[in-house]
């Protein structure tokens, strides 16, 4: 599926020069939305996947119907202050200063092959603080799947030894 055609690429937003894709469009078309999560399913069918892992909040619209597909748990990945139990944190640049990412500290057993999920890499900043997250708690980062990649911002770099499956390149 071409599934370009369901992204709105909005320009100067949330800041001037910047061209923001908007998944919404892809989300709201109920064939497009299924198409989309059908191939990251068929991506992880034979990773031998124990549980999904997605930052908030587009990390869970990517992550939950597969981990629904595919009958397997999914532990989100909140900012901090958000989850009711005992946390290990991360902290991670963002553009203009940091912040800070956790995940319950039982969410994920030593030794669990993990799925992660995004809607989007970018710098690839999100997605290192989550595997860093997933690995402190001995959990095996087995893929990396992503609705969107923006090649030019160079988040591969970031995801070096590991599996990386996006579904359209800008
Ligand atoms: P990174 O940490 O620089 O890779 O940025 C990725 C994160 O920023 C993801 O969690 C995305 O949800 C969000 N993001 C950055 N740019 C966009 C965009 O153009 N559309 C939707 N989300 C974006």
């Amino acid at each position: 599926m071409d599934f370009k055609k369901y992204i709105t690429v909005v320009e100067d937003w949330p800041k001037e020069g910047v061209k923001f894709k908007d998944i919404t469009t892809l989300m709201d078309n109920g064939p497009a939305y299924k198409a989309a999560v059908d191939e990251i399913v068929k991506y992880a069918e034979d990773k031998q996947i124990d549980i999904v892992v997605g930052p908030e909040a587009r990390g869970f619209i990517v992550g939950c119907p597969v981990s629904y597909a595919l009958e397997i748990g999914f532990a989100p990945v909140r900012k901090e202050g958000k989850l009711p139990r005992e946390v290990v944190k991360v902290d991670y640049g963002l553009e203009y200063g940091k912040d800070v990412l956790t995940i319950h500290k039982d969410a994920i057993k030593p030794g669990q092959r993990v799925l992660i999920t995004d809607d989007l890499l970018a710098t690839g900043g999100t997605i290192e603080a989550t595997i860093k997250l997933v690995e402190e708690l001995g959990g095996i980062v087995v893929g990396c799947a992503f609705l969107i990649e923006l090649s030019y911002l160079n988040g591969r770099d970031k995801l070096n030894g590991y599996d990386v499956l996006t579904l359209m390149k800008y």
